[in-house]
């Protein structure tokens, strides 16, 4: 497994793929792996011939006030992990290498950045699109693999993909879990054991739905209600958002009606984690 840290070096290889026509799937991450991760790493080596892994922390992804300084990273363990799975390559870049001095060009999905996450990480989701179209068209994959934990990432990056033509087919990929149910995260590592435990009830709260909507229920107000009253009541947890909206526009529902999304964010300490529950013609998926 080799990692490039400059263009050139990514450059080069990517072109001797292309050169033989190998298809090339993309898995982009901020490193710090876990298996959820590692579950994309997996389902590139299966669909496409050659595997590329970024590990980037992405600052224009994060706002002022948030976590960039802070945010996990061990490239030594990644690299024993990547290696494991064997991936073929990982691009690690520094900084000034995605954003020279002097950079100026963005990438914004009206409407659907400034939703859910979005109202209360003004700015994420421009940064994310940015940095997710710069590695595109620096790895040129065929497909790249995102997981549904974050799922308005996916809506966004699709959105991107089609409104811009870039030719590279996005593929959603289920949301990994640790054994209690908490959705792995890079972050969880920031949660005391009190917080840890704490931090099951945004599992519990989409149980709670699932099983409100298993009885029948339709009306989303009600869900959502008994939903916060259960986030509520967990003194370590404060709620930032849950919202029941439509899957591919995530326009807020009044009925639980077609796809739908039921997303929620929630600050357990100081740490904001998110999860979400889908409700697609193939069932219920959280
Ligand atoms: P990140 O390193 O947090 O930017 O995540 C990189 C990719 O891994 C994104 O596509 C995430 O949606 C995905 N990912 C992160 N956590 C999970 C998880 N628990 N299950 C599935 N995919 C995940």
């Amino acid at each position: 497994m080799e990692i490039a840290s400059a263009v050139n070096e990514l450059r080069e290889k990517i072109l001797a793929w292309k050169k033989h026509g190998r298809k090339i799937g993309f898995v982009p991450t901020m490193g710090y792996l876990h298996e959820g991760h590692l579950s994309l790493v997996r389902e590139s080596k299966k669909r496409s011939e050659v595997t590329v892994v970024s590990i980037f922390v992405n600052p224009k992804q994060f706002g002022p006030s948030e976590d960039y300084r802070v945010y996990p990273r061990d490239l030594e363990r990644d690299r024993a992990l990547l290696e494991k799975e064997g991936v073929d390559l990982v691009f690690y870049p520094p900084v000034d290498v995605m954003y020279p001095e002097g950079y100026k060009t963005y990438v914004e999905v009206e409407d659907l950045q400034d939703r859910l996450c979005g109202k209360s990480r003004p700015g994420h989701f421009r940064g994310v699109c940015t940095v997710v179209l710069k590695l595109f068209n620096l790895v040129q994959p065929d497909e790249a693999y995102f997981g549904w934990k974050d799922a308005q990432q996916v809506i966004i990056l699709q959105k991107m993909v089609e409104d811009l033509n870039v030719p590279v087919k996005i593929v959603p990929l289920p949301l990994v879990r640790d054994h209690d149910g908490l959705a792995l995260s890079s972050r969880n590592t920031y949660l005391s054991p009190e917080e840890r435990r704490a931090a099951l009830v945004l599992k519990k709260s989409l149980d709670l739905a699932e099983k409100l909507i298993l009885e029948g229920e339709k009306e989303a107000g009600r869900i959502r209600e008994e939903m916060i009253e259960l986030i509520s009541a967990e003194p370590l947890a404060r709620l930032d958002y849950v919202e029941i909206v439509k899957l591919n526009n995530l326009e807020p529902l009044e009925r639980i009606e077609g796809e739908v999304l039921i997303a929620l964010a929630v600050f357990i300490g100081r740490t904001r984690l998110i999860d979400n529950l889908r409700i697609t013609s193939g069932g219920i998926e959280k």
